[in-house]
């Protein structure tokens, strides 16, 4: 089965909703039900679930985590961004999902997020779904 690759441009920092982008790449598979993994391919950004509903979660993550994870300066990274490394790996480079009926299942209020730490740069992500062979 074919991988779906999705590409981006990010702001600084930012929690990017990549929902409808995972909710047609799981429609394009053709898979009804299975499974969903999304993966981001980056050191420094992530991919995370959380509500979209109230705009001001994903701002209070970052803040969060910019306080959880502060630049330090005995951090040795010569690019200089360590902090952005923290919050990648905290946050974690993929999400799984089960498939039902064609479509990802999200709670009400959950949304998919590509999570960005040190750009802006030229980001990608990815969506495989596999499908469930049992009967
Ligand atoms: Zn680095």
């Amino acid at each position: 089965m074919k991988k779906i690759d999705f590409a981006l441009k990010t702001p600084r920092e930012g929690l990017i909703d990549i929902t409808v982008h995972v909710q047609e790449a799981v429609r394009d598979s053709g898979v009804t039900d299975g499974i969903a993994v999304v993966y981001c391919p980056h050191t420094t950004a992530g991919i995370t679930i959380n509500e979209n509903a109230d705009p001001n979660v994903t701002r209070d993550l970052l803040l969060g985590l910019d306080a959880a994870f502060p630049d330090r300066t005995e951090f040795r990274h010569a690019e200089g961004n360590s902090a952005a490394h923290l919050k990648a790996s905290v946050v974690g480079s993929s999400v799984t999902g089960i498939v039902d009926g064609g479509r990802l299942v999200l709670g009400t209020w959950q949304g998919i997020y590509f999570c960005e730490f040190d750009g802006p740069r030229s980001r990608r992500f990815y969506v495989k779904v596999i499908r469930d062979n049992e009967r």
